[in-house]
């Protein structure tokens, strides 16, 4: 153990939120609301409505307080189970080292370390391998409360309609009942699937529904128990998906994967410096497509922990060269034939990932057709097509959707997809912990000064009002002239 590991006992959570309350005192945060109010029949108008409270949403939200915007933040998840922490993910841990600072956007006592050394103290910090998945859950809700960031749960929005009039509609679903918000600006904080959904291969329309989940659905895997169970991919997810069934005693567990072997390198991971998180945004649209091209056809491993944590089990068995050529359903049993014979399943898990399809998202109705995705503006080169860097939307510099034909959509650039799907314009930056703090800035530095520059006038009004004297004309005599004349 070393010295530093036998110091002091923890400081304890409320040591360290008097020591976040004095940060945030020192460095004036957060500044007052300056944003010129609009109103609509008579109301006002929220400034920006951020959709969605899980991690992204939260630093957003944060960074535009930290900017004098006060956001209205709307999640239709219950308190506390924003995102995939806490619901739909397997993992015994998280994949991120312990150390990323994560959504603390420059502050020490904001960061995961800070929060789980008051309460455990320098020593098991030493000890931790990687952050639980659901301490992790309870980081962000710490995160939330300390911060006071104010998320309306359990109200999901339904549809989202830009208008002519610089303004955006939603209606909104809430405990209360339906309404509707208008908003001048709208960030999408929605997560992984955030422009999109879950996928599976179309032969999964073959199997009877009730046989067959996406890893991502919620779902007891109790009731695998003693069953035959496929999953459909090698990626992290397989791994949870396969580690659950067999904790939860299915018969066996087949791992079935397209590619010849598993890929072992996180290029992701290695890619990630200051310089990638703020330059890639500006780089040419050759090499972001050549760079996220790259890491896409390079494949995520899953992390090593979360394999050992099935091939433990003897029942378990990874396949791989084994694409899938043919799905039947018979006699309750299904028969999925590959190249190295056909495998007979009671159920079967696809971890087949998320795709971006903003058709598959009823709330988007309004304006998905008019939005510009890579596709529409970019060819890349000859041998690296890329669907999903094709329907990327081709976002502005503060994540601004764009319109595919110019004035066609008027009001869709008050929308901003800061989610997943935004990594092809501007980089990892707007999902994953490493870079979340980069991004939630750098759109709250984008809306700030879209804000700015559409209350110009009123700015200029109370520049041209305010008569607040710093000297009060007691404080010197004017001369006459030059001394002796
Ligand atoms: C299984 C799994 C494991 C992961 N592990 C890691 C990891 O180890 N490290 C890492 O960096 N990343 C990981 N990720 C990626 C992870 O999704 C992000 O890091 C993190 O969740 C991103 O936060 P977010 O706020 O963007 O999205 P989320 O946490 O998913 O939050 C989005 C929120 O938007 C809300 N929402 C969506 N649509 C609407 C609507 N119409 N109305 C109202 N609310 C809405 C949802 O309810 C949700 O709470 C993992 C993802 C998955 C699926």
């Amino acid at each position: 153990m070393s010295a530093s590991a036998q110091a002091a006992p923890p400081a304890g959570l409320s040591a360290l939120e008097a020591r976040l309350r004095q940060d945030l005192q020192w460095l004036e945060l957060p500044p007052k609301p300056w944003v010129a109010p609009r109103w609509h029949a008579g109301e006002p108008m929220a400034d920006v409505v951020v959709i969605g409270g899980g991690m992204a949403g939260l630093a957003a939200a944060t960074a535009m307080r930290w900017q004098g915007i006060v956001p209205l933040v709307l999640d239709r998840a219950p308190e506390g189970y924003e995102g995939p922490w806490a619901t739909t993910a397997r993992m015994e841990t998280l994949r991120s080292p312990k150390q990323l600072t994560g959504p603390a956007l420059g502050l020490p006592s904001l960061t995961f370390r800070a929060w789980f050394e008051a309460q455990f103290g320098l020593q098991a910090w030493e000890a931790l391998d990687k952050i639980d998945r659901l301490q992790w859950m309870d980081y962000l809700r710490w995160y939330r409360q300390v911060l006071g960031v104010e998320v309306h749960n359990q109200h999901a929005v339904d549809r989202i309609t830009p208008c002519a009039d610089d303004r955006v509609v939603l209606d909104v679903n809430g405990p209360l009942g339906a309404r509707q918000v208008h908003a001048r600006r709208v960030v999408l904080a929605t997560g992984r699937d955030g422009l999109g959904a879950a996928w599976v291969p179309p032969w999964a329309n073959a199997l009877p529904r009730a046989q067959w989940a996406h890893s991502s659905d919620k779902m007891d895997y109790a009731r695998l128990r003693g069953l035959r169970v496929g999953v459909i991919g090698v990626g992290a997810s397989s791994m949870d998906s396969a580690g659950c069934a067999l904790e939860a005693g299915a018969a066996s567990v087949d791992l079935l994967a397209r590619r010849p072997d598993i890929p072992r390198v996180n290029k992701g991971k290695g890619a990630g410096s200051p310089g990638m998180t703020h330059g890639y945004v500006d780089l040419p649209d050759e090499w972001k497509w050549r760079i996220r091209h790259y890491v896409n056809e390079q494949q995520t491993p899953p992390p090593r922990g979360s394999t050992l944590r099935v091939s433990r089990h003897a029942n378990a068995r990874f396949h791989v060269g084994c694409p899938v050529l043919e799905a039947q359903s018979r006699d309750g049993a299904l028969h999925l034939r590959t190249p190295k014979g056909t495998f007979v399943f009671d159920f079967v898990v696809f971890a087949t990932g998320f795709r971006i399809d903003v058709d598959a998202r009823p709330e988007y109705a309004p304006f998905a057709s008019h939005i510009r995705r890579w596709a529409d503006r970019y060819q890349p080169p000859p041998g690296v097509a890329d669907d999903e860097l094709a329907q990327s939307p081709d976002l502005g510099p503060a994540f601004e959707f764009r319109e595919k034909t110019p004035g066609a959509c008027p009001g869709l650039s008050r929308i901003h997809c800061f989610c997943y799907p935004a990594t092809m314009s501007h980089g990892t930056v707007s999902g994953d912990i490493p870079a979340i703090s980069e991004g939630a800035r750098r759109l709250a530095q984008g809306l700030t000064s879209l804000l700015f520059r559409e209350g110009i006038e009123t700015h200029y009004r109370h520049l041209v009002a305010y008569d607040e004297p710093e000297l009060l004309g007691d404080e010197w005599t004017p001369a006459d002239g030059p001394v002796g004349h």
